[in-house]
């Protein structure tokens, strides 16, 4: 039985529309190989709809979000908007659609490919084989712990507070997404904290420690967040899944993405308790080339092949479209930013055709 789905297309600015009608082209094919049906409504987010209503969210296009079953976003901002105020800025828009649909799990794959080895800036031996799944705290921690903000001492010195927190129940719904993620990968789970000096990162610990005992499948490890930056550049290839908070993964999740090298092929998934998930690249907007048909669609390709695994549980329609792009790099095609000597050079229309092709065959 053919099943529907209703996807929210958010293509936003700069590179986002060229880079999403190459996904859509996609899904249109994988949707007819694999028996789906997706009806597609496509919203203003961002710069876009700044200038179509002043606003960087229309409250229609967070309810055309909330009333689907997956959100494809492509990337916001630019030039234009940069010296709006901080309420009518499109990244607004961004942390208005996170916080509306309440996606307190950020999933960050760093994949390294074959084709791109070269492209790292670590030997090959240490990165060929690299595939981690870091999973980051979106909503709590030192990020939106209260007390916060600037305070005069007694001595009328300056103090800058911020506050790391996390309640029970904050720790057990990002833990379960880790280990469900890690169910789905290599069934192998490593927390990161620093719950030798900090009383949150216990409670951290603690709970991720119960936790495990509903997941017995999954293999739990435990690193301090100092030492996890070393051993992700050391030999990554010891990593599956990382679950850490939200401070933690920001850093660690840019440094794992960094192994694989090129910008332009990282993909991430936004999930929340219930109700949609936003899909989107890593990069930006990238306004010096939008509209020059330079830009590199596979990241925003692979943010839907992510949409299918985590967000519509179609994980062989996924698979089809990650063996896609590895096919088209194999037979080497490249966009700009990940040229090398020899490859075939592309713009962002005709890498849609291959993978078009490559999925046909
Ligand atoms: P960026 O990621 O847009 O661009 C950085 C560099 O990488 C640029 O040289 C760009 O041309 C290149 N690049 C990025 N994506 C590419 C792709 N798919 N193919 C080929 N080249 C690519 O980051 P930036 O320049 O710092 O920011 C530009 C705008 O994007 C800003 O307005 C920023 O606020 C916004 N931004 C949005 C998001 C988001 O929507 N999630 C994330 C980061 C930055």
């Amino acid at each position: 039985m053919t099943q529907n789905y209703r996807i929210t297309l958010l293509p936003g600015d700069g590179i986002g529309p060229e880079i999403i009608a190459v996904a859509v082209d996609v899904l249109k094919l994988i949707a007819k190989q694999h028996d789906l049906n997706f009806e597609f409504q496509e919203a203003p987010i961002g710069g876009a709809a700044i200038d179509l209503t002043g606003n960087p969210l229309p409250e229609e296009t967070l309810q055309t979000c909330r009333n689907s079953d997956a959100v494809l976003l492509a990337a916001i901002g630019g030039y234009k908007w940069d010296n709006l105020p901080r309420h009518q800025r499109p990244e607004t828009g961004l942390l208005g659609l996170r916080a509306g649909l309440g996606l307190f799990a950020n999933l960050r794959p760093a994949k390294i490919l074959p084709q791109l080895i070269d492209a790292s800036s670590l030997k090959r031996e240490v990165v060929e084989g690299v595939d981690i799944m870091v999973v980051r705290e979106l909503t709590g921690g030192i990020y939106f712990g209260e007390p916060k903000g600037i305070f005069a001492t007694e001595t009328g010195e300056k103090r800058g507070v911020n506050t790391m927190a996390y309640t029970q129940s904050e720790i057990d719904r990002i833990g379960r997404v880790a280990f469900e993620t890690a169910r789905k990968r290599g069934s192998k789970l490593c927390s990161v904290d620093k719950a030798n000096v900090l009383e949150v990162s216990q409670l951290w610990r603690d709970r991720i420690i119960a936790l495990s005992a509903e997941y017995p499948d999954v293999e739990l490890s435990h690193i301090y967040v100092d030492n996890a930056a070393m051993q992700l550049v050391r030999w990554p290839k010891q990593f599956d899944t990382i679950v850490t908070g939200n401070l933690f993964g920001d850093i660690l999740s840019d440094a794992a993405a960094m192994l694989t090298g090129s910008i332009g092929m990282l993909p991430s998934a936004s999930l929340g308790a219930t109700g949609p998930g936003v899909y989107e690249p890593v990069h930006g907007s990238a306004p010096d080339i939008a509209g020059q048909d330079k830009a590199n669609p596979l990241a925003q390709v692979l943010s839907a092949a992510m949409m299918l695994r985590y967000g519509l549980d179609q994980p062989a329609a996924a698979e089809k479209i990650e063996q896609a792009v590895l096919k088209v790099l194999d037979q080497g095609y490249r966009t700009g930013d990940i040229m090398s000597e020899g490859m075939k050079p592309v713009g962002c229309r005709a890498m849609g055709d291959v993978l078009l092709q490559a999925l046909e065959q």
